[in-house]
């Protein structure tokens, strides 16, 4: 038996949480081809028969220009710290830019055990493969590269075998049917932000929070209550849509998820609020579940 933690760090966008989801076999997180899709730490559980890894998903770190984006730089900080394993994303489509050095140089003064995953390998030749680990093997002394492809999920069982030489625990954490430990609430909210991020453009998705306010489980059905909030009302605007119909499109997407979610039909109310500024005021950071871990 092997077991440990294994945070998922890199800049945004480079797939960290699509990798998560391949790795663990299920959605535990959501994902978008917008930068700061994820905003908690979130982890997905694997298990086989002598094995299980504890992933760690963490928001992309960056350059914050919000009290949450540095409440988020935090909390991915704050798990490399705190696991066995860091799995270092870059993306091979694109060059080694500053967004990843910075990552890099936080990664050096860890003292972790680094494996680099050179992600999006279906969008390059075999040879720039090669070529990407040349360019990233002096960078850091990292204990292993994978190249793979996280949305193909091409070469993702590599990162099993070779996590197994480093895992040096002998205990399950959670029984073998557990795959998360974000709870359903959590895991709905997020389902929610999902479609909003898919169905809006630019700023908009990033001045958003979702939060389920109430949940009543029956016999055959689930009624959910959710809030969708925005910073400003000119966004509720958009969020809406002409006659209703964003929000309309939005719910029906969520719903249809939230039901396999939950394996039960589900009727979901949504509301559309506005909080001046929630993203820079620490009551509602609180509030919406932003954890910093300065306090
Ligand atoms: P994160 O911010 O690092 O968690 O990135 P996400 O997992 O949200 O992914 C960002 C975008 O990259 C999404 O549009 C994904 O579908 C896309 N993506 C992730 N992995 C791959 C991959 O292996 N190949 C390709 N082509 N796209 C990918
Ligand atoms: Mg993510």
């Amino acid at each position: 038996m092997k077991s440990g933690f294994v945070s998922l760090v890199g800049r945004p966008n480079v797939g960290k949480s699509t990798l998560l989801n391949s790795l663990v076999g299920k959605k535990v997180a959501i994902t978008s081809n917008k930068p700061q899709t994820t905003r908690n730490i979130i982890q997905g559980i694997y298990n086989d028969n002598d094995s299980q890894v504890v992933f760690v998903d963490t928001p992309g770190i960056h350059k914050p220009n919000h009290k949450l984006g540095k409440v988020l730089n935090r909390q991915a900080y704050y798990s490399i710290d705190d696991v066995d394993v860091v799995l270092f994303l870059v993306d091979g489509s694109e060059s080694l830019g500053p967004g990843d050095k910075f990552v890099l140089d936080r990664l050096k003064e860890s003292n972790k055990t680094v494996i680099l995953i050179i992600n999006k390998i279906d969008k390059i030749s075999k040879e720039e493969i090669l070529l990407k680990i040349n360019e990233y093997k002096d960078l850091y002394d990292f204990a292993e590269i994978i190249p793979l492809s996280a949305l193909k999920k091409n070469n993702v069982e590599t990162v099993i075998s070779v996590l197994k030489k480093y895992l040096t625990d002998n205990i399950r954490y959670y029984d073998e049917e557990t795959y998360t430990s974000s709870s359903e609430q959590f895991m709905i909210s997020e389902i929610i932000r999902e479609k909003v991020f898919n169905e809006t453009e630019e700023e908009v998705p990033h001045s958003v929070t979702c939060v389920v306010e109430n949940i009543e489980f029956s016999k055959t059905s689930v009624n959910v209550m959710a809030s969708i909030i925005v910073d400003r009302d000119s966004l509720k605007k958009i969020i809406i849509g002409k006659q209703g119909c964003k929000i309309k499109q939005i719910g029906t997407c969520a719903r249809n998820e939230i039901e396999e979610l939950l394996g039960k039909k589900v009727y979901l109310d949504l509301y559309v609020k506005t909080i001046k500024k929630w993203r820079d005021r620490e009551k509602y950071l609180q509030e919406f579940g932003y954890y910093d871990f300065e306090k």
